[in-house]
């Protein structure tokens, strides 16, 4: 028996305060949900976390929120602990996509189902639902912010572009890539661009565990080597903590006039470089509704019922098609982020201003 007041629940719901009167109503127990995120190193995985544990708890679950900072063996440690403690269902944001498979065998054992978050989990059959957004569109998106600062389709000659990409065991990071490329191939076969590092492929162009620090050596050792004595007219890089940081390394390499830059994420540091014209571009992905539809499938689920999904073709994680919930990615720039970010709630315009 809770003491609440139920007007407090739906005013925190409609995002203000209660008027106070109180009442006592009988909350059910509903039993903990587990919530295995990532790392707080990146601002969206906090405000996923953070969202996903507000929901659940409106619908009168508890829950156990963890994060790894980025060590897979930390992450199935966790995940171990909230099967063992009898935790109901389980919202996983994977760091290894490929390693999770006999952490969530044992899931399975204890009929806890499992939610894929954000980044599909491979090899396993023992996910339930996937809720993400459209993660192809993200990388069209991203080029197509290049096509259009660069006007490719109706200049000539030819721009200098490098690429860059997620981390190899996070599964989006091929779907953004591979979206990006089905925009630019055209260009890169015509020639109206060219990677003058020649480095291409998914493999060579991959930033492991989606570290800053990473992305700035390669960006450093490329200005260093193959494009020393040229310039750089773009660059596609998949989120804006590796922007961030290949802009750095131009930055003290000299440059004044950047290349064209994308991101993803909308971070408040990339938000405040695209209203400065620094960065080009970012994928804004409303995590909030990603956390509602997670939140949505588990409590379905766990109340017998069907989730409702979009998808059911494009994510096979190697076992089986999983099927899926997209939310769509929304492009911004400097012509449109006060509108998308400060009109939609996501920031206020001083959070952008300081
Ligand atoms: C997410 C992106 C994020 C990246 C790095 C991806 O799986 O979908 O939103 O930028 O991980 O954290």
């Amino acid at each position: 028996r809770w003491i609440i007041a139920a007007s407090m629940v739906l005013a925190t719901a409609a995002g203000c305060s209660g008027s106070g009167d109180e009442t006592t109503v009988e909350q059910p127990d509903r039993g903990t949900i587990g919530i295995a995120m990532p790392t707080t190193k990146s601002a969206r995985w906090v405000g996923d976390g953070k969202s996903i544990a507000q929901q659940f708890e409106l619908l009168g679950y508890k829950t156990d929120l963890q994060y790894a900072e980025d060590d897979v063996d930390k992450q199935i440690s966790q995940i171990k602990a909230m099967i063992a403690g009898g935790e109901k269902a389980l919202v996983v944001g994977a760091i290894d996509g490929t390693a999770l498979k006999d952490v969530l065998a044992s899931a399975a054992t204890a009929k806890v189902p499992v939610i894929s978050y954000d980044r599909l989990i491979r090899d396993t059959p023992n996910i339930t639902y996937y809720a993400t957004f459209d993660n192809f569109k993200v990388g069209v998106l991203q080029a197509g912010a290049i096509v259009k600062a660069l006007k490719l389709s109706s200049t000539g000659g030819t721009d200098n572009i490098e690429l860059f990409a997620g981390s190899a065991d996070d599964n989006n990071a091929t779907f953004f890539f591979n979206g990006a490329m089905s925009i630019l191939t055209p260009y890169l076969k015509s020639g109206r661009l060219k990677v003058v590092s020649g480095e291409t492929a998914f493999k060579t162009v991959a930033t492991q565990r989606w570290d800053g620090a990473v992305a700035k050596k390669r960006m450093q050792r490329l200005l260093a080597g193959p494009l020393r004595g040229t310039k750089v007219d773009a660059i596609l890089s998949p989120y804006d903590g590796l922007s961030r940081a290949i802009i750095e390394a131009l930055q003290e390499n000299g440059y004044k006039k950047l290349p064209v830059v994308t991101g993803q994420d909308a971070e408040l540091e990339s938000a405040k470089l695209i209203a400065s014209g620094i960065q080009t571009e970012t994928v804004y992905k409303d995590t909030r509704e990603l956390a509602k539809v997670a939140v949505q499938m588990t409590n379905s689920l766990l109340l017998g019922g069907v989730p409702e999904v979009n998808d059911e073709k494009q994510y096979d994680n190697g076992v089986k098609v999983v099927p899926t919930f997209l939310l769509q990615p929304v492009n911004v720039d400097r012509t449109n982020y006060e509108r998308v970010l400060v009109d939609g709630g996501y920031y206020t315009a001083d959070q952008l201003a300081g």
